[in-house]
């Protein structure tokens, strides 16, 4: 293991204790910039697994019995915390993750927010009287914490996924096992920390890695465990649909994969829409589900949209995320590199027009060209499964049923985007598309207080917004007379 940056010791966090190496499997952590290997993380033994759901199960009673004012209390100073050591912890995502310094560290303050924002909407579960029939009967509807809660989380954002499901649950009275991305744990490591630090009682939050199905498997058929959290790939969302459906009908949200569809109308701003959208597509390499995928341009507009496109993503600079100066960073793992050699291979060779990059970044680390292809077919792969990266696709369109059926037309359902000056226009869009998510001449969709989740394939269950806290809840009607 070559130590070229510190990047800290990697421990699990059961019941309030920090378990390191002592016999266990050990897995690299690699830095996808240099492909060296920069960390070593234990893994979770099967008792490790099971004293960290026995102290999430036998914590929530008391958790849930604090009162919501006082959970907020703890989560908040834990923001203030994460804000204290953002320079580091994003210092140390970037290691882990490979996107650059200017994203890593936003990321752990939006990390802050989240808790922040969550841990008071937590004092807001409100329930509600039903008139009764009954002369003298009340009717009351009240809304509980679900229980323990296991919960995995991707590589793709360390901070800001962890932090949606870590405090949703937490604010609600739901205590939690997760397991982050094995490929970055740094981050949600550092949130543990800051709400250990801030006084969160021991066994409310449990951090376990390991081989993904084998801890997916025992934490979900686990007595304890009464509800699933994912975020992820579609055929791994619905491989753990299934196994809480078995484990005894376990409730579950599923934040899955995306293709989103961008529709570039006639009458958009066409310098804005290439503003937003390169700095939308190219964030995180690309590695975003909500990542904007597929181009739809209007054909009167399409080759002055697409040119401007290309010659923005040409211009960024692709490097180390710790380098200040780079835009776009690695891909986060190795697998990425050929995934996206295939896509682009197979939809050239199908008569796509490459307008800007289209191979390797370099010959170290996971690197790849910010890519636009112009013109591809709708058969080419990329045109229908989640690419994943740095690659945006565009194709022509001349009237608004055609685009909104292209659109509409793959499995998934998260995010979209469109770009036009009228508001008629913009109103029926927001109508047609099958999506969780729809930014109208912009790519605000994901904030804490807004629901964010998909339809379709995409998933179920929203985490954000009230819609976030109804996710943690189970509902109560009480008669009393
Ligand atoms: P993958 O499908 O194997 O893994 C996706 C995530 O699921 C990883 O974090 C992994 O640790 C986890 N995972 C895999 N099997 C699991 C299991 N049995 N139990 C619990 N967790 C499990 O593939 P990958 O190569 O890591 O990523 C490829 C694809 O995954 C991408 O193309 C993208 O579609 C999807 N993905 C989506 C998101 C998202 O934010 N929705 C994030 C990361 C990856």
């Amino acid at each position: 293991m070559t130590q070229t940056h510190s990047y800290g010791e990697l421990k699990l966090f059961v019941d309030g204790e920090w378990l390191g190496a002592e016999g266990r499997v050990i897995e690299d952590v690699i830095n996808p910039a240099t492909g060296e290997a920069i960390g070593a993380l234990p893994h979770a033994t099967p008792a490790d697994l099971e004293r960290a759901v026995a102290a999430a199960t036998r914590e929530f009673k008391a958790w849930k019995a604090m009162t919501a004012f006082d959970r907020a209390k703890i989560i908040r100073k834990a923001a203030d915390l994460l804000r204290e050591r953002a320079n580091e912890i994003g210092r140390r995502m970037v290691l882990d993750q490979g996107k650059p310094i200017g994203e890593a560290i936003p990321e752990v303050h939006i990390s802050a927010d989240i808790l922040d924002w969550t841990a008071d909407e937590g004092r807001r579960t409100y329930g509600r009287i039903v008139p009764s029939r009954v002369p003298g009967a009340r009717w009351m509807v009240t809304r509980e914490p679900v229980g323990a809660v296991a919960g995995f989380t991707p590589w793709n954002f360390p901070g800001v996924i962890p932090a949606r499901k870590i405090s949703a649950a937490l604010a609600t009275g739901c205590t939690m096992v997760i397991k982050p991305s094995e490929e970055t744990p740094s981050t949600v490591l550092e949130i543990a920390r800051a709400l250990q630090d801030a006084g969160l009682p021991n066994g409310v939050l449990n951090v376990v890695h390991g081989k993904p199905a084998d801890v997916s498997e025992h934490l979900i058929a686990a007595d304890g465990i009464r509800k699933i959290t994912f975020t992820g790939s579609t055929a791994v969302g619905q491989h753990l649909a299934v196994l809480a459906a078995k484990a005894g009908v376990k409730r579950a949200t599923m934040e899955l994969g995306g293709h989103a569809p961008v529709l570039i109308f006639e009458d958009a701003d066409i310098d804005h829409a290439i503003r937003v959208m390169v700095h939308a597509k190219y964030r995180n390499a690309g590695q975003v589900c909500i990542s904007p995928t597929r181009f739809y341009v209007h054909d009167s507009v399409h080759d002055k949209f697409v040119d401007g496109f290309a010659k923005a993503a040409s211009a960024l600079k692709i490097g180390d995320g710790l380098d200040p100066s780079s835009q776009m960073g690695p891909l986060a793992n190795s697998r990425r590199v050929p995934a996206m050699e295939r896509m682009v291979a197979d939809a050239v060779q199908r008569g796509a027009k490459v307008k800007a990059g289209g191979e390797r970044g370099s010959n170290r680390g996971y690197f790849f060209q910010p890519t636009v292809l112009a013109d591809v077919p709708q058969d080419a792969i990329i045109m229908n499964d989640e690419p994943f990266g740095p690659v945006a696709v565009t194709a022509r369109f001349t009237s608004f049923d055609e685009v909104i059926e292209q659109a509409n037309r793959l499995p998934y359902g998260l995010a979209s985007y469109a770009f036009t000056r009228s508001s008629q226009t913009a109103a029926m869009v927001s109508d047609a598309l099958e999506a969780g998510m729809v930014g109208i001449n912009n790519n605000f969709i994901s904030m804490a207080e807004t629901p964010f989740g998909g339809v379709k394939q995409s998933g179920y269950g929203s985490e954000g917004g009230t819609e976030g806290m109804d996710a943690y809840l189970v509902t109560k009607m009480t008669s009393l007379s």
